[in-house]
This record gives structure tokens, C-alpha cells and sequence, in this order.
């Protein structure tokens, strides 16, 4: 399998330097050059997660040899989650809601952060023209927790996380400050979620920079889902959904299902739409938005309009008005015309604008875009509560509304699974607030006791042993001074 750029047709690379490199030398994003077929699920029926990943892996990473895969899935899918089905399907409100957030960190980032790591391990192995990576990563919330936690530690790997001072919650924000680890830097910007991904990007494109790493025999890369050792392994889950439908006779060999996303970055619903061209029968992609309902607009209006400001919700995650993954979309439905693909980012980068091509329109007729606003996703998370017993996070309140919007607007009696992304226990104070119960005497983990006790779902350990951990990293500064805080960072000049 080779891996080409969305902006340069050119441009070929294997698995290995795709995942190393993180992001195309001109800015474009690595896609493969084909869709490997899957085969049809039932081949899959009594295969664990860990070997439905192989499977699917080994379909993309053909530079890896079977040791270096089987390496890689055996260290990742293992008792890094709370449960060995690793992501299980719960059924209540007429859906299905793929619980992904199992992982170390209690969040959907944990099913590829806790492989990409073991990824970069065996591709570094074998390059020659550097020693050392240095993963730069933007995150809205999750990615940057999920992430530290996948490379602290790790050999020649160095990692350091942005994130914005206001856009996250208190126990994603104290999940990051007290993270362990020699080779782990966090640092809060003042700004939002696309100021942190814009600086990263800039970072990237830094020639002067590159070639200064380059003398010390240093390389950056991102954990970000712009590398494809992101997207990769979220396409195993679809399929081990399926699997475990078809498995619980919920629905028949080769019957179509539709999945709703909950999306900021446009990862998530990138790698089901990956699964949908690998064969896995698939219905409607329902891209699922918050108040930042700009994909929303672009799915039934072909405009991508990121004029307008961004609104920090309770849905963090999905706060985001720039979504990375939405150009390799591009490519794809366009039949791979990277022309076209390198005018829309020229319009976004210079106008915040772009309009697709009506022809193009048609091409995504698959992809629904429905939102929720916080009344709706609160309603939500109380209802799914009093009638199903059932605590969803605030990001899968929103994808579940707009499921209820897509009903009401279509006939339509596929199966629906959900993907729930978080565990609720990281939003306790937007959860208790939902369940008209927010008592703000009370401290986060107090939050998160007071919300057991209303659903008797059990806490995830990482998340109340932050109690007892020491706060590492306070540091904040402006985006504009990110690059130097990367470099003293990366130098060794600052000791957290
Ligand atoms: C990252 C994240 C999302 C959005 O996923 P994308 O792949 O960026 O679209 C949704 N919900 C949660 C909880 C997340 O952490």
C-alpha cells in the first residue's frame, strides 16, 4: 500500500514514513491510494478486537512485517482497557451506542493513541536519517491527555501538548497538568482550539526550524488525527461493531446499518466513511455537530463558511471550526483532484471560504449533517438517564439528537449505531448542570460521586486518581509564543 498526499499528486510514500512524517512536505494530508476490500464481516464473527485490528491494519501497513503488527496490536489491545471486549455496544433508546472511551484516559483518542505510539516505535527503527521525534500535538480536550499517556516515556520520542486555557474541562485540564513522564511538555495558549491547531501547522511548515532539527538529527510529527496512524486503527472499531451486531443477532449478514459521529475534527466519521468504501455495509454517515454547526451547513450546502466565532459549549471536543480530516473527504469524493483540493485550502487558509462544486454535491449524498444545541443535548442526557438508565457524555447527547432529528426528517429502519466518545465522568460539572443538579460547593470529584450515586455507572480509575496526583505543568502563554517554548522545550531548557 502506497500513501499519497491530498495536495500533491506526486508525492509516494510507504506506511512507515507516512507515520512518521505526520503531514505532506506542501501541507497535504497522506490517504492511501486505494481502499483495500474488507470482505464480507461474517468472516469475522469469532474474532476479538485484537484480531479484527490485525486484519485491518495489515491491510494499509504492508511495509510492517506480521511480528511488527502482531507487536504492535498485542501491546495496544490489552489490559490498557477496563474491559476485553475493549469497545462494547450498549443498546438503549432504539440504538446502539459504541462505548469507546474504555481506554487509559477515558476517551475515544485512547483506540488509536494507544497504538500509534508502538507505530512509531517499529518505523523508527529503520530510519537512518534521524534519531529523535519530537510529537507535536493541538488537542481540544482528549487527544492531548490520550496522547502524553501513549508516549510517556517512550524512547527518542519526545511529546508536547497544546491546548487551549479556556476550552476544556476542569478534569481534562488536570488530567494533562499532572502528567507523568521525562519526555512529556504541556503547555496552555490563550486561545481556542483552531489557534493551537493554526500554530501547530505554521510549526510544521517552519523550514528554518526543520532544517536547525535537521543538524541535531531531530524530526517532528504529530499525534494529531492528520496522521494517518490516527485514522487507521478508528476504522477497526466499525467493523468490530458490525461484528458484534451480526454476533447478538441484532441484525443479518450483509444487512446496511447507519452510524452517527459525534465530530469536531472529522477523524472519527473519516474512518467510518473508510470502512463504508473497505465493504462494511453502511447506510448514512451522520456527521453530528454542537452550536459550531459549520459542518452542519457545509453538508447541506456545499459552503464552508468559518466566518463566524467560535462558541465554547459543553461539548468541547467538537468546538472546533476547522476540521483537518475534512480535505482527505475532499479528496476522496473528488476522485483524488488534488487542483481542486489545493484551491478549496487556498480559499479556507486566505477566506475562511470555500464552495464546493455542485457536481460534487451528489457525491456525498451518504453524508447527513444534523446539530444540537446545549438545551437539546442537555434534554437529552437527562431523558436518556430517566428512561434508560443510561449516562451519555455530553458529545454523545449531541450525536444522539441528531439521530432523533435525522428520524424525524427521514423514513428510515436501518440499525443505528453511535459512537459514544467519551466516558461522562470527564464533563461532571456539564452532567450534573444537564441533570438540573449542579451544585457548585461541591469540587470535581465530589461532581463525580454525586453522578455515580444517580447512575451507579462505575468511575473510571484514572479519572478520580488525578485526586492525588501533583499538578506538573501551569505554564500558559499567547500563540505567538508557542515556537519558543517548543524550542527551550526541545533543547531541554525547561525543566517542568
Ligand atoms: C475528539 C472527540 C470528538 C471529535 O472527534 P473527531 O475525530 O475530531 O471528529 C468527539 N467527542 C469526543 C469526546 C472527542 O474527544
Amino acid at each position: 500500500m502506497i500513501f499519497k498526499s491530498t495536495r500533491n499528486p506526486n508525492l509516494s510514500v510507504n506506511s512507515k514514513e507516512a507515520l512518521l512524517k505526520g503531514i505532506s512536505p506542501e501541507g497535504g494530508l497522506f490517504v492511501p491510494e486505494n481502499f483495500p476490500k474488507s470482505g464480507s464481516v461474517s468472516y469475522m464473527i469469532d474474532m476479538e478486537y485484537k484480531d479484527i485490528a490485525y486484519y485491518i491494519l495489515g491491510k494499509f501497513l504492508t511495509d510492517f512485517t506480521p511480528e511488527e503488527l502482531s507487536y504492535c496490536v498485542n501491546s495496544a489491545y490489552n489490559d490498557k482497557f477496563k474491559t476485553s471486549f475493549i469497545a462494547p455496544l450498549h443498546k438503549a433508546d432504539n440504538r446502539y451506542f459504541i462505548e469507546l472511551y474504555h481506554g487509559r484516559t477515558s476517551a475515544f483518542k485512547d483506540m488509536a493513541l494507544s497504538i500509534l505510539p508502538y507505530f512509531m516505535e517499529v518505523s523508527l527503527k529503520q530510519e537512518k536519517s534521524f534519531d529523535e521525534i519530537v510529537i507535536l500535538t493541538a488537542t481540544s480536550g482528549d487527544t492531548g491527555k490520550a496522547a502524553l499517556e501513549g508516549f510517556k516515556d517512550v524512547e527518542n520520542i519526545k511529546i508536547a501538548v497544546f491546548f487551549p486555557e479556556t476550552g476544556v474541562s476542569a478534569t481534562q485540564k488536570s488530567q494533562m497538568q499532572t502528567q507523568e513522564g521525562e519526555n512529556v511538555y504541556v503547555l496552555g495558549i490563550h486561545g481556542n482550539f483552531d489557534d493551537c491547531q493554526t500554530a501547530v501547522k505554521n510549526i510544521f511548515a517552519n523550514k528554518e526550524l526543520a532544517d536547525n532539527l535537521d543538524i541535531e538529527r531531530i524530526r517532528l510529527s504529530s499525534a494529531n488525527s492528520i496522521n494517518i496512524g490516527r485514522l487507521i486503527p478508528q476504522i477497526v472499531y466499525y467493523f468490530n461493531s458490525y461484528k458484534l451486531l451480526l454476533k447478538y443477532n441484532e441484525i443479518n449478514q450483509d444487512e446496511k446499518i447507519n452510524i452517527v459521529v459525534p465530530t469536531g475534527n472529522f477523524g472519527n466519521i473519516l474512518a467510518a466513511y473508510y470502512a463504508k468504501m473497505m465493504g462494511l455495509p453502511v447506510n448514512n454517515l451522520i456527521c453530528a455537530s454542537n452550536e459550531n454547526n459549520i459542518l452542519t451547513d457545509f453538508i447541506n450546502t456545499g459552503i464552508y463558511d468559518a466566518n463566524r466565532d467560535l462558541k465554547v459549549t459543553t461539548s468541547p471536543s467538537m468546538d472546533i471550526l476547522v476540521s483537518s480530516n475534512l480535505e482527505r473527504f475532499l479528496y476522496h469524493i473528488s476522485d483524488e483532484d488534488t487542483n481542486l483540493v489545493n484551491d478549496l485550502m487556498e480559499n479556507l487558509n486566505k477566506n475562511r471560504y470555500y464552495k464546493l462544486p455542485e457536481n460534487l454535491m451528489e457525491k456525498m449524498e451518504f453524508l447527513q449533517g444534523y446539530y444540537a444545541t446545549e438545551e437539546e443535548a442537555n434534554e437529552k442526557i437527562r431523558t436518556t438517564l430517566k428512561n434508560e438508565d443510561y449516562l451519555i457524555d455530553p458529545h454523545t447527547a449531541v450525536a444522539s439528537v441528531c439521530y432523533d432529528k435525522y428520524l424525524s426528517e427521514n423514513k428510515d429502519n436501518h440499525k443505528t449505531i453511535i459512537a459514544s466518545t467519551a466516558s461522562p465522568y470527564k464533563f461532571s460539572s456539564a452532567m450534573l448542570k444537564a441533570l438540573n443538579i449542579d451544585d457548585e460547593t461541591l469540587d470535581d470529584f465530589e461532581k463525580m460521586e454525586k453522578l455515580y450515586e444517580l447512575s451507579n455507572m462505575e468511575i473510571p480509575n484514572n479519572l478520580i486518581d488525578l485526586r492525588d496526583k501533583k499538578v506538573r505543568f501551569t505554564n500558559h502563554a499567547d500563540k505567538e509564543d508557542i515556537l519558543d517554548n517548543l524550542n527551550k522545550f526541545i533543547k531541554g531548557d525547561l525543566n517542568a
